[in-house]
């Protein structure tokens, strides 16, 4: 599972704060100087890392920490704290529609996670908020990726709207209508991956953005590509506009730096995560557990 490497170093850093009793503005910024690395192991961002450092710096120096009977012990809630505002602070939901059915366009490149992420996102709302989902087969270029949707769709019990391979805005809008005229009360859109972010999929995910006007527009990113993940999340951000990321993967994943580094480099917040291969392997993303469990 993630995080195992930094949650050593912190700790260890840790241990020799609370070692200290008494502790000096040095020694506090020598243990931040641990946590520096800790991070930079991590492969969280440079950038990233400088400001969490500064405040958590600022933050732990003051009187009010250095001279508390706990000194060590205020350091690492003023991290724990700082850890889960890196991440959003609170547990980001979907926004759900108000009238009618809510639109998910589920985005990503190819790899990623993003028809699996798919379904498990699907078969997560039918379970634990009583939805009826409709998939919607939008990635055209693969017939692969039609065929995989409906057999993971097949294996949730949740039905897959699919016309082959037609013109994928088309095919969202008709899925759209076949979702009022059935009762389907939420429509994910699985769109086209590739290999890279390029220009003819960006105007296509445009396009289809302005004719369905998505409630959300998620982007699913591999948490063991580090800080590709963060660039796909800028660059995904920049020219679509995305609502949340969902950070796949993250059983395999034993650094944590896109964990970590996504919503500071992007301010969109991850809203869920992939916990492994099975269908029921998603799970919403809290920073402040997420937090808790790396100084745990
Ligand atoms: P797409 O090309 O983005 O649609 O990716 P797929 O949905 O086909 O997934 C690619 C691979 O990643 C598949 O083998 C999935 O089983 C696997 N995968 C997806 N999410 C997770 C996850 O959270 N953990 C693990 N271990 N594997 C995952």
């Amino acid at each position: 599972m993630a995080f195992e490497g930094l949650s050593e170093k912190l700790n260890a850093a840790f241990k020799r704060l609370r070692g200290k009793g008494r502790l000096t503005e040095n020694d506090v910024r020598e243990a931040m100087r641990e946590v520096r690395l800790a991070l930079l192991e991590a492969d969280v961002s440079y950038k990233v890392v400088k400001e969490f450092v500064a405040t958590v710096t600022e933050r732990s120096v003051g009187t009010d920490v250095l001279d508390s009977l706990t000194p060590a012990q205020q350091v690492v809630k003023i991290v724990n704290e700082e850890l889960t505002n890196l991440m959003g602070g609170g547990t980001a939901k979907l926004a759900f529609a108000n009238n009618g059915p809510t639109i998910v366009m589920m985005v990503g490149l190819q790899g990623a996670g993003k028809t699996t992420t798919t379904a498990k996102l699907a078969g997560y709302m039918k379970k634990f908020h009583s939805k009826r989902p409709l998939l919607a087969a939008c990635d055209v270029y693969r017939p692969a990726a039609i065929e995989q949707l409906k057999v993971v769709g097949g294996q949730l019990n949740l039905p897959v709207f699919e016309e082959g391979q037609g013109d994928p805005v088309k095919i969202a809008e008709n899925a759209l209508r076949y979702a009022r005229d059935h009762g389907n009360d939420l429509v994910f859109l699985d769109t086209a991956g590739r290999l890279h972010v390029d220009e003819a999929l960006m105007d296509e995910l445009k396009r289809m953005k302005a004719t369905v006007h998505p409630n959300e527009i998620l982007l699913v990113v591999d948490a063991m590509t580090g800080q590709d993940a963060v660039n796909a999340a800028s660059a995904f951000d920049e020219a679509l506009g995305i609502d949340g990321v969902v950070l796949t993967k993250l059983d395999g994943d034993a650094r944590g730096g896109a964990a970590l580094s996504i919503k500071a480099a992007t301010g969109k917040p991850i809203k869920f995560v992939g916990t492994g291969e099975k269908l029921d392997m998603i799970e919403p993303f809290h920073p402040d557990r997420m937090a808790s469990r790396i100084l745990g």
